[in-house]
This record gives C-alpha cells, structure tokens and sequence, in this order.
C-alpha cells in the first residue's frame, strides 16, 4: 500500500490595501495557515486557512485541528468523501481548517487527473456572474477616496452597520452611480433594519446581507417581509443542514469555504438552497489568491458573487483566479491552478 499522504503547513502574513474595517471588528494583521498535500508520487495539492475569531477560530486552533485532520487522510487523496467524513469523526467545527485539506486535495486529484477542478465537475467557467469588490466601514472622505480606486469595478459592496451608515450611502453616492449591494454583518436590529429599508431602496441598493445577528432567523423573517430588496443571509448560514430553516424566511445565503468546511460541502449547500428556491451568493474572507481560486470553482453554479478577498490585499503571495473589472477569470492549468507569485 502507498505511504499516508503527508501534511504540511507554512503561515501567510498578508496585508490589505487600506484598514478593512466591517461593523463587528477594526483592522487587524491577517493570517492564514497555507496547507500543502503531498501523495506518494510527490505530486502536491495546495489549500488555505483562515480562520474567523467570529467562528471560534485562530492560527493555533487551525494548527491543532490539521495535526488531528492530518492522521485521518489515509493513502487515496482521491477519497475525497472519505476524508470529509473522517475529519468530521475526528473533530467537528474547525471549518476553516477541513475547507484548506479539501481544497488541497480537490487541487492534488485535479492535477493527477490533468484537469482543472470545475472541469472535474462538469461546469462552464464562462457562466459565472460579475463580482463585487467591498468597500469597508470607514470616514466619508476615505470612503469616497476607496470608490474612486475601485472605478473598474461595476459592482460594490457597502459595509454597514456602524453609526455611520447614511453618511457612508451619501459619500458613495456622491461619487458613482454603480451598482449597490450592502452587507450590515449582523450590525442591525429589527427596528433598525425595518427603518432602513426604504433608504436602501433610494439609494438603490440591490442585495441586502445579514441585517440582523445570526440567530435571529424570525427577525430576518420580519425584515425579508417588509423588503422589496433582496435579503441574504451570512453568519446565519454555515452548512447545507442551515438552509431548511432558511427557506422562507430569507431569500438567499451566502457561502464561504472557511463556514462550510469542504468543496463538497460547499456543493451540496448550493444544491439545498437551491431545492428550497433560495439564490446563493459566494463569498470569501480577506485572504490569499489560493482561496479564492478554490472558492470560485463553484461560481458557474451560483447567482451572486463576492469573491475580491485577494483584490484587497496589499501584496498577494499567490497567483490563481483573477478579478478583473469584476469579471473573475479561471486559470485552465491542471487542480486549482494556483501557483507562488513569481513562479
Ligand atoms: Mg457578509
């Protein structure tokens, strides 16, 4: 029999372009766990980490989960339900850290097989939707400043849920008439949202995200009624077995790798939403090329994205996917199709 499939992990230090800054938190230094895979033939698979405070997660939790994930990969990276399955066995939660192993090993069987991931699944990269590109909470004046540096992009999304928020709207407005999408990251209550509701609409935004905190699924129930925008929700949707209760009180969810833990999570989740008539966007956190890249295999499936995580950053080690003018790009070459800048 081969030799286990070997683990390994190198830290990503990453900075963004300007403080990003959403209504529960302010700037900080980002880091992620990039996680290699390597089976018995030496061919490699890459994924990344990146772990939420928000969602229990750090650095070190990452790092202890990968010790526990990294004893149950067995020989065949190409049982890719197996190892989601025993990686859940071995230790639940840790979503971040199980979603880098799956896109490690969805990059190593993509490229023993010689194709790129989304080709693996049958899917047309030319149908993916246009991408928004995020302007975070700050003052007026940065804010305007940000609109102007992002005018290639056809598409923003507005942070809210500071105290801040018609000035925000007012300082967008004041400088472009594109398109809106605002994302309040749990930032509102129901009175707060309600009363929100018709200024969004004035100022033409067109997708409204978490309003409320994650558990108040009646309250987005509330809002979603009142709302002729759409309502999607964020931190209330990890998994597949989170739309159910979704269905009908909301109108669409958004996905991320670091919440849903696997690609075939991430798979089944749209599948669910869509079984039960909701619309799925695909998010991502602040973070290298190398998830996004995984992150936007999955694109061609969905109605919404947002995936500019790496178009934030300063300096990207990674080069994969690209964003340009909105229009997010594959890469043809083998797995994900990531590979170190300058290489
Ligand atoms: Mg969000």
């Amino acid at each position: 029999m081969n030799p286990p499939l070997q683990l390994s992990t190198e830290v990503l230090e990453l900075r963004t372009r300007h403080p990003f800054r959403i209504s529960r938190k302010g700037p900080e230094p980002i880091r992620t766990v990039l996680v290699r895979i390597r089976d018995a033939d030496g061919v490699e698979g890459v994924g990344e980490a990146t772990p939420q405070l928000f969602y229990g997660e750090t650095i070190e939790s990452v790092h202890a989960a990968l010790t526990r994930y990294a004893a149950v990969l067995g020989h065949d990276p190409f049982d890719l339900e197996g190892i989601d399955r025993r990686m859940l066995l071995a230790l639940t939660g840790n979503a971040s850290a199980r979603a880098a192993v799956s896109s490690a090993l969805h990059d190593l069987v993509g490229k023993r097989l010689g194709v790129p991931v989304y080709r693996m699944w049958g899917l047309d990269p030319a149908t993916i939707p246009l991408s928004t590109f995020t302007i975070g909470i700050d003052t007026p004046e940065v804010i305007r400043q940000k609109v102007r540096e992002a005018a290639e992009y056809p598409i923003l999304k507005i942070k809210l849920g500071s105290d801040n928020d018609l000035a925000i709207l007012e300082a967008i407005r004041s400088e472009t008439d594109r398109e809106l999408r605002v994302d309040a990251n749990c930032g509102w209550t129901v009175k707060q949202a309600v009363r929100m509701l018709p200024v969004l609409e004035e100022f033409g935004v067109t997708v409204l995200e978490q309003p409320l905190p994650a558990e108040d699924l009646d309250g987005l129930a509330v809002v979603t009624r009142h709302s002729r925008i759409p309502v999607f929700v964020d931190e209330s949707c990890h998994v597949a077995a989170d739309i159910p209760r979704l269905a009908g009180r909301v109108d669409g969810v958004n996905l991320k790798l670091a919440k849903c833990g696997s690609l075939r999570e991430a798979i089944r989740l749209i599948h669910t939403a869509r079984a039960h008539q909701l619309m799925v966007m695909v998010g991502c956190m602040v973070e290298s090329s190398v998830s996004i890249t995984a992150a936007a295999q999955v694109t061609p499936l969905v109605d919404f994205v947002d995936l500019d995580g790496a178009a934030l950053l300063a300096e990207d080690p990674w080069t994969g996917a690209t964003l340009a003018a909105g229009r997010l790009t594959l890469p043809t070459s083998p797995g994900l199709g990531v590979s170190p800048r300058g290489q």
